[in-house]
């Protein structure tokens, strides 16, 4: 079977997040002192995930992201990745990093045939990544960058663009795209920052990063993106790899939206800006079968939102966005 929302779109793709738990305290996903990390009897265990990913993938779903948080802290996760790479209905299965932890697993992600990785990386210059960031791990950071590429892995930057802070760095993130066979993607930041507070307007939405790239890079032009794609991906003259805008807030795609989220707490989530909508660790506590959860799935999946807008009207007055990213898995 193929899980269906209500808008007849394919559900195909699931963000895992294993941990809210974060190394890094940038500081537009989380205040400066993190936040109340919750004790591990309260996330779901690698058994539940386990459990998660075959009720899913046996409704069609057959991408998975890892995400966190930082999914490198959680201890044990090349385990589970070794117990989740078996799983034959699953085409593919990437990780979001940060890098600080990343570099040793690399030849065990390989083995297991987790090729494609996103690395969250807002700023090429040590001392503004420090100010994002408030860690000081940069040069380790760059090393697994280059040791990805070294070892061939399908390499995604991820940068979140911020008004005042490292909008000046755009072109040089871009120039990682011309000197590697990188993708470079600028995400339009979003309100997911753990304290609710909106802060200064960021004017740095897809439109304008696209006309600062364009007006920059030579026969600057769009090259096709993989379906359900998010990214608008680009080319330019000299380019090694290619640069992708993310129009995160503008939500601009979620006509062909594929995919769905499972907090680390097991909370699903049908759309990032939405509520959660099914506790599936409370059903599995709770001695619910497999057929009884998948159930309850279909159930919920027909009570999608159209796009995010519409998701974050449902969530009402009484529920603004508040969490930080860490705790949803971006
Ligand atoms: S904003 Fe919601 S509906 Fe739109 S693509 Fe993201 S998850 Fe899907």
């Amino acid at each position: 079977m193929q899980l269906k929302d209500n808008f007849d779109r394919p559900i195909k793709y699931l963000r895992l997040s294993v941990t809210d738990r974060c190394n890094l305290r940038c500081f537009y996903c989380m205040p400066e002192e993190g936040m109340h990390f919750l004790p591990k009897n309260q996330l779901l265990s690698y058994e539940e995930m386990l459990r998660i990913t075959d009720i899913y993938s046996g409704m069609g779903v057959n991408k998975i992201r890892i995400t966190g948080g930082e999914p490198f802290v959680r201890k044990d996760l090349i385990h589970f990745l070794e117990k989740l790479s078996k799983n034959p209905l699953l085409n593919k299965i990437s990780i979001t990093t940060n890098g600080i932890l990343t570099k040793a697993f690399l030849p065990q992600l390989k083995a297991l045939g987790i090729h494609q990785i996103n690395l969250s990386l807002d700023s090429i210059d040590e001392q503004n990544f420090k100010k994002i960031t408030r860690r000081d791990v940069f040069t380790t950071v760059m090393d697994t960058f280059y040791q990805l590429l070294a070892d061939g892995f399908q390499v995604k930057i991820n940068a979140v663009i911020m008004e005042g802070i490292n909008d000046h760095e755009i072109l040089d993130l871009a120039n990682l795209a011309r000197m590697h066979p990188v993708s470079v993607r600028f995400i339009e930041e979003m309100p997911f920052n753990g304290s609710g507070k909106s802060k200064k307007l960021n004017t740095w939405n897809h439109q304008k990063i696209h006309k600062q790239l364009e007006s920059h890079f030579i026969n600057f032009r769009k090259i096709t993106a993989p379906e359900n794609s998010t990214s608008a991906n680009y080319t330019f003259d000299g380019a090694s790899g290619n640069v992708g805008i993310i129009a995160a807030h503008s939500r601009t795609f979620c006509g062909t939206c594929d995919r769905i989220r499972i907090t680390s707490t097991g909370e699903m989530r049908n759309c990032l800006y939405g509520h959660n909508v099914l506790n599936l660790k409370k059903l599995m506590r709770e001695g619910c079968n497999d057929s009884e959860i998948k159930t309850q799935i279909i159930d919920v999946i027909q009570q999608r939102a159209k796009d995010g807008f519409e998701a974050e009207k449902l969530r009402g007055q009484l529920n603004p966005i508040e969490e930080s990213m860490s705790v949803i898995g971006g």
